[in-house]
């Protein structure tokens, strides 16, 4: 557990001191990333702060109905505008990442910047050019993080639609509407806040989770049926999707979000990992049930990281090479794996 008091104060001291905060989130933002910068930015508006976003890239559609969503400044669409917002900015605060290189090609104007940088986030490790780093690994999400931390400072719970709605996308998407991830009783009493303030749970289940497209439904029929590989004596499984396979099912962003969670319903399987095909690099994505450190088999072998049992990395390669390297190193690691 990390003492959020103490860290309360200096973030109170730090959002009391600034005239023009910018909130940043990472690359590919999911809901928990513009979740948390929206509820954030809702809250320091309230308060009278000038605040302003950016998203290194583009919002997923399924994010896109947030109040608030259509203020983040993209930063490859909007560059002139985004370099000139942080150069104002005297605090950066940078929700749900803590790896200078996960904001693109925003990283180099906030490195330069000589405004107090701030990471809010619930991922394991450290941030070398923040001034103060707040990450408490044992929240499900930045959003439940960044409620409490509001609260302490408001002397309150705070509490507004957009700013509900935003910590509750937050919580959904990174426990897979409380399937997994660090979800807690801690988790839940928050959530009791947000329905006690009425948020509208089902109307926000539908437009995070039920809106796929039927080609989507199509490629997760593909994914599971051709192209996953179960690896038994490993206890692991994994999928692979091509760029033909993708193109083939008129693969939009996001589309696969999901796909590598399907595995580890499988019985005796406790490692799940999904390649995707990309230009020049392969990305992978890596669940993990029980110890399996899948955030250390990510950093050791796929320049990659993340939390123990959810992680990501990427490999410079053809698709075929990637799959025989994680073959091998997969066999290096030697992880007991036990019943
Ligand atoms: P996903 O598989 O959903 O893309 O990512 C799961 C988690 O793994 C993310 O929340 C993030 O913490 C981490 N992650 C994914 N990709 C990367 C990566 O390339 N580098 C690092 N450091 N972490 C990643
Ligand atoms: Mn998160």
């Amino acid at each position: 557990m990390v003492d959020l008091a103490k860290y309360t104060k200096e973030l109170s001291k730090l959002f009391q001191r600034s005239d023009n905060i910018l909130l940043v989130c990472h690359i590919n933002p999911d809901g928990d990333a513009i979740g948390s910068q929206i509820a954030l930015y809702q809250y320091l508006k309230a308060k009278g702060k000038i605040a302003n976003m950016i998203s290194p890239n583009n919002l997923q559609e399924f994010l896109k109905w947030m109040d608030g969503s259509e203020l983040i400044n993209i930063f490859i669409r909007n560059r002139k505008k985004s370099i000139k917002i942080i150069s104002e900015a005297d605090l950066i605060v940078m929700v749900d990442f803590n790896q200078a290189n996960r904001m693109g090609e925003a990283e180099n104007y906030i490195r330069e910047s000589r405004a107090k940088k701030v990471v809010i986030d619930h991922h394991l490790g450290s941030c070398e050019i923040a001034d103060l780093v707040i990450s408490d690994p044992s929240k499900c999400s930045t959003a439940e993080l960044i409620h409490e931390l509001v609260g302490n400072i408001n002397g309150m719970p705070y509490l507004d639609k957009s700013y509900a709605e935003a910590l509750y996308v937050g919580i959904v998407t990174d426990t897979g509407n409380f399937e997994h991830g660090a979800y807690t009783s801690e988790t839940f009493r928050t959530v009791a806040e947000l329905f006690d303030f009425g948020i509208e749970k089902e109307k926000i289940l539908n437009v995070v989770f039920n809106n796929f497209s039927a080609d989507r439904m199509r490629l997760q029929g593909l994914a599971l049926n051709k192209r996953m590989v179960i690896l038994p004596e490993y206890r692991t499984s994994y999928i692979y999707l091509s760029k033909s396979d993708l193109a083939e099912y008129k693969h939009v962003k996001g589309d696969t979000e999901g796909f590598v969670n399907l595995p580890l319903a499988i019985k005796d399987i406790d490692f799940s990992v999904l390649f995707i095909e990309k230009d020049n690099f392969v990305k992978l994505s890596f669940r993990s049930k029980g110890s399996f450190p899948s955030n250390e088999f990510a950093s050791k072998y796929f320049s990659g990281g993340g939390h123990l049992n959810a992680s990501g990395g990427e490999y410079f390669d053809t698709l075929e090479n990637t799959i025989s390297y994680f073959l091998r190193v997969l066999r290096e690691f030697d992880w007991k794996f036990t019943e």
